[in-house]
């Protein structure tokens, strides 16, 4: 691991100011993908902002009904939380399949957002990858690909995003709220949070330099059943090979996101409407212009079925 400095700041200003103002510095909470990645040497940073003394660790009711979720609060808490339990299910089920106990009780929500890919030759320094290394190449193309992406991807990167709690944040149209350098807040839908590859992959989210994280506001609870099914190569401590977060109305409306098959959390809008025409219809939609490759064109069936299985367990609980 590369030498470093560290500093310990107490407002969410003063750490975006220290971040903005030092070179290659990184904020640090839970720290349970950024430390693996800099035992690696995959991260490198110069500096690390330890943001745990900042108050953001709470949950707090919006005027409009909705859900203020603290950037800190750790996995662990926020999917044992009762109003999150009662009326963001998918959320508190997404939080819950994702990691291992211990790494849930570490890791908090803007790092569970912000946590990198799991591409095998993104974590092999020996390997070209252009995320790790812009310009250097991609060697999941033509390489071992069974976890990558089958839509949004580019000639440059195939990787997936690997977060469970991002997928249900999409269904539930959450936003992002953040704290500039000069103190300014911007609120971010979380669909426009994440960015596809293209031509620059290592660029992974619209943060701005120096930009942190402190919330994420639920929006006031939609009502019906909400689901989240992860299909996994074993049961626990694994990443999607793909995931169904879905919430489904009384009179068979609803909406779905998708994970394991893009560079971010995959929800396509238009592909709701097609809810009466049954799962095949939904899955065409979702995943229309798919580019899958030997390895994981078995993703495209999967999604269908594990999305006909989650509506046909609505049909029996409506
Ligand atoms: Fe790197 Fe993306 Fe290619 Fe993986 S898929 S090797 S992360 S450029």
């Amino acid at each position: 691991m590369k030498a470093f400095t560290y500093q310990r700041v107490s407002t969410p200003a003063e750490a975006a100011q220290a971040a903005y103002r030092t070179p290659n510095a990184r904020f640090i909470a839970g720290g349970t993908n950024l430390l693996d990645l800099m035992k690696l040497e995959i991260e490198t940073p110069a500096h690390l902002i330890d943001v745990n003394g900042l108050k953001l660790d709470q949950i707090e009711p919006l005027p409009d009904g909705g859900l203020r979720v603290g950037a800190l609060m750790r996995n662990t808490d926020l999917a044992a939380d009762m109003r999150i339990r009662r009326d963001y299910a998918v959320l508190a089920r997404a939080l819950l399949a994702g990691a291992s106990t211990q790494l849930r009780n570490r890791a908090t929500t803007a790092g569970n957002l912000l946590q990198r890919t799991r591409c095998a030759y993104f974590y092999d320094t020996n390997m070209p990858c252009n995320k790790r290394k812009p310009g250097s190449g991609c060697s999941a193309i033509g390489g071992f690909t069974r976890q990558h992406a089958v839509v949004g991807a580019s000639e440059a990167c195939i990787a997936t995003h690997p977060s469970d709690m991002a997928v249900a944040m999409r269904v539930l149209d959450a936003e992002v709220e953040t704290v500039k350098p000069d103190g300014a807040g911007r609120v971010i839908p979380i669909a426009d949070f994440h960015r596809l590859p293209g031509s620059t992959p290592h660029i992974e989210h619209v943060l701005e330099p120096g930009e942190l994280i402190v919330s994420v506001k639920l929006p006031r609870p939609v009502g019906g059943q909400h689901f989240y099914r992860k299909v996994r190569d074993r049961a626990s401590y694994a990443f999607a090979l793909v995931s169904v977060a879905a919430i489904v109305q009384p009179n068979g409306t609803g909406r779905v996101a998708l994970g394991g098959v893009a560079h971010k959390p995959w929800r396509v809008e238009a592909a709701e409407q097609k809810m009466a025409q049954g799962a095949k219809a939904v899955a065409d939609q979702l995943l229309a212009g798919a580019k899958p490759t030997h390895d994981n064109e078995f993703k495209i069936p999967l999604v269908q079925r594990t999305l006909a299985s989650v509506m046909a367990e609505a049909k029996k609980g409506a």
